[in-house]
Formats: C-alpha cells, structure tokens, sequence
C-alpha cells in the first residue's frame, strides 16, 4: 500500500511489529524534501515505530517516531547530506537531526522547534536517545 506518491507503508511501518501510524502532513512534506533533493529515490532507515520498537533501537521516549511525525533517511558517508539538509529546511521542516549516517528529521511541534542539531553518535536506526 502506498502512503504517498513515492513511499510505501512497507518503508515506514514499526520495523517490529507493522504498525503504521504516519503523519498525512509529514508525508507531504517528505514529499516535497524529495522532490526539492533533486527527486531520486530516498532510502527510509525507520519511520513511525511502535514504544516497544523505540525502546530497542535507543530513541527517546518523547521520539517523535512514536506519533508518525518523524523520518529517518538513511544517507551513507560521501552520500548526499548537504544537499538533503538543504531540502529539509527548505522543505520546512522545523525540527533536523544530522547523525553520521542518517537525516532525522521531523515536524512535532510538542518538541522544541524549530530546532536543528547534530548527533555524531547516532547509529544504526535510532537517534542515541536524543529524540
Ligand atoms: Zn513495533
Ligand atoms: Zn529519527
């Protein structure tokens, strides 16, 4: 099942159980980030995901990930964060998360916002319990 133009419900279900809880306005403006970074395929390392899920992969239990206002895109070394951090504001985003590996970013506005910051040690799917 397709969720939005280019991303199926199979990329952002709860990796643990396929629970599917995402955002229609995230989507919408995952959409426009991928069109903005030049519309090539985006790889989703997790999206919405369930509290057990949370609690395994490290991310806070205030992640956004948890109401479906969050996506993580996977982007490894020499990929391309620079021109997808620069979609991601461009796209509106109010929170962003830049990790080693991956570009979190997200549109709750219960967390602070707008909001962007740098996660060295993210690894992997989750945020390292920051959000
Ligand atoms: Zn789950
Ligand atoms: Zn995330």
């Amino acid at each position: 099942m397709r969720l939005s133009e280019h991303f199926e419900m199979s990329e952002l279900e709860c990796r643990c159980c396929g629970q599917c809880h995402m955002d229609p306005t995230l989507m919408d403006k995952l959409e426009l980030l991928r069109s903005l970074a030049g519309g090539l395929p985006l790889h989703v390392n997790s999206g919405y995901r369930c509290p057990v899920h949370n609690a395994e992969v490290g991310g806070s239990p205030r992640s956004a990930h948890l109401r479906g206002l969050a996506v993580d895109i996977a982007v490894p070394s020499g990929g391309r964060m620079h021109q997808l951090l620069g979609a991601a504001f461009a796209a509106g985003f109010p929170r962003i998360e830049q990790g080693n590996n991956y570009l979190h970013v997200d549109i709750d506005d219960t967390l602070p916002c707008p909001c962007s910051w740098i996660n060295p040690l993210g690894c992997r799917e989750s945020n390292a319990g920051i959000e």
